[in-house]
């Protein structure tokens, strides 16, 4: 037996102005062939996991390429066929009995909305109706009919912060192993209500979430349920099959996969009342946190939420905290021109920065920052503990450190680097426990890596492509009615 492994994932925010050309997949780094396995063998991936099963099962693989680009805009078209040409060049020439390919699922081409289900169909057309095809999809997926069609199986994370992905691979690399051998027949339903689900509410340790996930779980003891899948959606990608939704993997029983979707999909419905998106705005999350008597408090900047593809330069709360003298505050802002002028000015010099609000018009306005160079670094670092991504090799780009007011430090980096891992704080040498107030451009994945620092959260409402109501969105292409945007 042997199996071709293989990812190319994207999470598209539709309402971003940066498009996601091949350059920023190179950023991250692509991996084809060998090197795929030397780059996420030793993940938290699901592509560790698809290696994982099948190493130890004794069946061969062949990795052809895994691609991942930080989160932004739509995905030009040149881009993903340029990818599937390398995948189908590796595998010219080539037998092999099925196919594992990891996904995104909220992907949005140019000119192919659905861009996850454009590249199945790449994979049909190339390879045949046939070939058992099954693909790991991320808990943000907004998953089409296309999508479950030409799949044979998805398997889909059940936390968020995402902490399984390498056994959620490991399950996909199984059920085909058995499926390849007749022992089993997935079959697979999916079943929706039209739901756009906040992402504030999308943690699956707390909150309503977490009832159906334990469900899910129990689901899967049943020897007829292969994967039990419900994913939360990505509000952030403008698309018809935009949403919440179950998908249900059983053993060749089509009815039990269809009663079972549904059931999970009214639940999900069933939690409409209890998903308000109210929250203090910066000014008033700024002086909470001067205030707190614990300390650190995470500042959560929800309207830059860079996993979910914002600017990741916002300056909503930095100029709050300018304003309001806070000290010992910590806030990573992309800016890679003061990157610059910090380079300039050399480790220990006195720099005069604007920083911050430069990639468009809704993440707020530069900020007045005068300070010293702390640190300059190349802004590599190494992840080795379970978090969310599971990425083990992390570049934030060339980085410096500027320290300005009392004990208040700006990371300033070149690549849009989203807060999953405390290295990119501790790689600077920054103790984050010894400072009162850590801002986070996210919404709940930093949670995995900041969790065992903080005292307190607080999250904010401040504007931005990933605004944490979809109220404010301006949606063109979601079907409607839809909650929360119309009365249902
Ligand atoms: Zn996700």
């Amino acid at each position: 037996m042997r199996i071709a492994i293989g990812g190319i994932m994207h999470e598209s925010n539709s309402f971003s102005a940066k498009p996601t050309n091949l350059a920023l997949f190179e950023e991250v780094g692509i991996a084809e062939g060998e090197d795929l396995r030397r780059v996420w063998g030793n993940s938290r991936h699901e592509i560790a996991g698809y290696l994982a099963d099948l190493d130890e099962a004794g069946v061969e693989s062949i990795p052809t390429l895994m691609a991942w680009a930080t989160p932004s805009g739509m995905v030009e078209r040149a881009a993903i066929d340029e990818l599937l040409s390398r995948v189908f060049h590796r595998l010219k020439g080539e037998s092999f009995d099925g196919i594992l390919f990891g996904l995104h699922g909220a992907m949005v081409l140019e000119g192919h909305q659905d861009g996850d289900g454009y590249i199945l169909q790449r994979l049909r057309a190339e390879f045949g109706s046939e070939i058992p095809l099954i693909s790991t999809l991320d808990f943000h997926a907004n998953i089409s009919e296309t999508m479950v069609n030409l799949t044979d199986a998805l398997v889909v994370y059940q936390s968020n912060p995402h902490v399984d992905q390498l056994q959620r691979g490991k399950l996909a690399a199984s059920m085909m192993r058995r499926f390849i051998k007749g022992e089993v027949r997935p079959t697979q339903a999916m079943a929706r209500h039209p739901m756009i689900f906040p992402i504030l509410h999308q943690n699956t340790t707390h909150g309503p979430m977490k009832p159906l996930i334990d469900r899910l779980k129990e689901l899967e003891t049943r020897d007829e349920v292969l994967a039990a899948n419900l994913v939360a959606g990505f509000p952030y990608a403008d698309v018809p099959e935009i949403g919440a939704v179950s998908v249900i993997v059983t053993d060749g029983d089509e009815a039990l996969a269809q009663e079972l979707s549904k059931e999970l999909a009214d639940s999900l419905w069933a939690l409409r009342d209890r998903l308000d998106t109210n929250l203090p705005d910066a000014a008033e999350a700024v002086r909470l946190a001067n205030e707190s008597v614990v300390e650190p408090v995470v500042l959560v900047e929800m309207g830059d939420n860079v996993g979910g593809g914002s600017a990741a330069d916002s300056t909503f709360i930095l100029s709050e905290l300018v304003r309001q003298k806070s000290e010992r505050s910590i806030v990573v802002v992309y800016d890679p021109e003061s990157v610059k002028a910090c380079v300039g000015a050399g480790i220990g010099g006195q720099v005069s920065l604007q920083v911050g609000g430069k990639t468009d018009e809704l993440h707020g306005t530069p900020v007045s920052i005068f300070g010293r160079v702390r640190l300059l670094a190349d802004g590599k670092y190494e992840e080795r503990e379970i978090r969310h991504g599971g990425r083990r090799y992390n570049d934030q780009g060339l980085t410096a450190l500027v320290e300005y007011g009392v004990g208040n430090l700006v990371v300033i980096n070149s690549h849009r680097d989203p807060p999953m891992s405390l290295h990119q704080l501790l790689s600077l040498g920054i103790q984050p426990e010894r400072f009162r107030i850590l801002v986070v451009k996210a919404a709940i994945a930093y949670r995995a890596a900041y969790e065992s620092v903080l005292k307190r959260i607080i999250e904010v409402d401040t504007p931005g492509t990933t605004t944490p109501n979809p109220r404010r969105l301006d949606y063109k292409h979601v079907p409607r009615p839809i909650f929360p945007l119309d009365e249902i």
